[in-house]
């Protein structure tokens, strides 16, 4: 079962490593992948990860069994992930705090993964100030039957749309059906006015362009479009962490990717845990070196 083991392994090399049970368990049926293939992604991937994954309020998506049984959305815990997963106590809707979870380290990130993790959902806020969001994520989601040239036609427009309002923003391939843009922004505004802003984002597009958007998360009114969905930016809302996997048929990967590769992409899920080599020698190389990174803060519109 996955507990912590009594005493957990440390190898100083490069990243202290935790020790994790059932290692040949099939946690992807599909293709074959196993509970040690996925420790062995996150373990080469943390550095790439960690930027901005860590002190990050964290829900994660566990399938202790394997992503074809059951798995579980958990925000909090009650101590059983150990010394290595933190807590941060964060106000709720009816005015009593709840400990919310976060990771730091290698540790840390292989201490979920040995708990059964797959997923990772960040905050669009970091543990020392919970109330000042530091990023906007606008998550595309297309109706089923679209094609993903739909899907990057309505990347490059948003991104265009941001320019023109002055944000510069960074395309993720969500491992899924999508994309994100990710828009880095300073801590100076409230989650109000982040909400408020993608809200009003989302609905111009909407507008502007009924054929091809929707800011309605109603699947019917979906039919044919993207819904531009600017919830993932209201306090509590998570979104999938960077070279987070996910718990989909062949283990693919969220992926940052340069705005001039998107092109080059015919689905969201075009990365997978058996590429960590690649995608780690991506997030170091002057390919995505910066990616997710600008001082700016959100226009007074
Ligand atoms: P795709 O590209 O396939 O849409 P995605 O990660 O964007 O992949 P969504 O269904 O659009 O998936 O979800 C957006 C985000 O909402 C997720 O990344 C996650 O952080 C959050 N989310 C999804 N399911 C839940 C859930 N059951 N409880 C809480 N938050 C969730
Ligand atoms: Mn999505
Ligand atoms: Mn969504």
């Amino acid at each position: 079962e996955d507990v912590m083991p009594e005493k957990p392994v440390r190898v100083e090399s490069p990243t202290e490593i935790i020790a994790i049970s059932n290692r040949s368990r099939v946690i992807f049926p599909e293709s074959g992948q196993t509970k040690g293939n996925l420790a062995d992604y996150y373990a080469q991937l943390a550095p790439a990860m960690l930027p901005f994954l860590a002190n990050r309020p964290v829900s994660l998506v566990r399938c202790p069994q394997g992503r074809a049984k059951q798995c579980f959305f958990q925000k909090h815990d009650s101590g059983s992930f150990g010394e290595h997963v933190h807590h941060v106590p964060i106000r709720e809707k009816d005015g009593d705090s709840e400990d919310y979870l976060y990771v730091d380290d290698a540790a840390g990130i292989l201490t979920c993964v040995q708990m059964g993790t797959i997923e990772f959902h960040g905050w669009c806020a970091r543990t020392d100030d919970v109330e000042a969001p530091d990023r906007m994520v606008i998550d595309l989601d297309p109706d089923e039957g679209l094609d993903f040239a739909d899907v990057k036609r309505a990347a490059n427009d948003i991104r265009s749309r941001l320019s023109d309002l002055g944000l510069v923003s960074f395309a993720m391939l969500s491992g899924g059906k999508g994309v994100h843009v990710v828009v880095p922004l300073r801590r100076d505004h409230s989650w109000e006015a982040h909400a408020s802003f993608a809200e009003r984002f989302a609905k111009a597009l909407g507008m502007a362009d009924p054929e091809h958007y929707v800011a309605n998360m109603s699947k019917a009114k979906r039919k044919g479009r993207i819904f531009v969905d600017w919830l993932r930016n209201q306090r509590g809302s998570t979104a999938v962490m960077p070279y987070s996997a996910r718990a989909r048929a062949n283990a693919p990967v969220a992926a940052p990717i340069d705005w001039n590769e998107l092109d080059d992409f015919d689905k969201a899920s075009a990365f997978t845990i058996s590429d960590a080599a690649a995608l780690l020698k991506r997030s170091e190389g002057k390919l995505l070196r910066g990616w997710g990174v600008a001082e700016q803060s959100l226009p007074d519109v």
